[in-house]
């Protein structure tokens, strides 16, 4: 299994370790030109988070937040992204304080907090999605902090790893197909199509291969509103784009 995984800049495609993401998105000349066209009438705060999955590095996210907004706009944002699989509580622990939040409206801690709060560069705490068995655990860092122009979402996506290739952890010959449920405490729950039928695993006990550290968890089936994929902004230039 990979230990670590490239992802690729939103702004020009550029592919980097999550070690080098950073400097390069402090660096990148797309990036700069984007941010110098932002005509938001208000002026705005953002801190950049680094959010990488716990106990190997091959899922993470560089993400920019509006510091005004509240703790909530960024849990939704990776429930969408990463986690949402049936709605469980999830949790931010940051110092001795932690924020839950509960979709059926029993706690709404992080409504009442805005990020410009409590985020402070180098910060780190960590984000619990399911903390009633099937738990899904992420580290987050505070990397840096700008000041521009309001302007887009709470929450943007800067860049993401790309989806990693899994060997089967049964024959450790062929990628991995699908994973094993993680509630059925299967020892090798990676396989590959054959040892899929050689071992006679019941279809429903299967989860698809997901770009996201929740894969395999729960009824975990990937995201709704984010492509396995980050496509950079470079692909979707007017001039790339085929006519038929
Ligand atoms: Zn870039
Ligand atoms: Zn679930
Ligand atoms: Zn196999």
């Amino acid at each position: 299994m990979l230990l670590k995984n490239k992802g690729k800049c939103k702004f020009c495609g550029v592919e980097f370790t999550s070690q080098y993401m950073g400097r390069h998105l402090a660096a990148c000349q797309n990036r700069k030109d984007r941010i110098a066209e932002e005509r938001g009438e208000a002026p705005c705060g953002y801190y950049m988070l680094r959010i990488t999955g716990t106990g190997d590095r091959l899922y993470w996210l560089f993400l920019e937040v509006q510091a005004h907004q509240t703790l909530d706009k960024l849990d939704q944002f990776l429930r969408d992204i990463w986690m949402e699989c049936c709605g469980h509580t999830s949790q931010f622990i940051i110092g001795d304080k932690i924020y839950r939040r509960d979709p059926t409206g029993h706690f709404t801690d992080m409504e009442s907090v805005r990020m410009r709060e409590i985020f402070k560069p180098p910060l780190t705490f960590r984000y619990i999605y399911d903390d009633s068995g099937d738990s899904t655990e992420v580290q987050l860092a505070v990397v840096s902090y700008r000041e521009g122009r309001l302007t887009g979402d709470p929450v943007k996506l800067l860049a993401r790893n790309n989806t990693p290739e899994i060997l089967c952890e049964h024959c450790k010959a062929a990628p991995a197909t699908a994973a094993v449920a993680k509630y059925l405490g299967f020892p090798e729950p990676f396989l590959c199509g054959a040892c899929i039928r050689e071992q006679d695993i019941n279809k429903y006990d299967l989860l698809p291969l997901c770009n996201s550290p929740r894969v395999g968890v729960c009824g975990y089936s990937g995201s709704r509103h984010f492509p396995e994929e980050l496509v950079p902004d470079t692909e979707w230039a007017p001039d790339t784009v085929s006519v038929r």
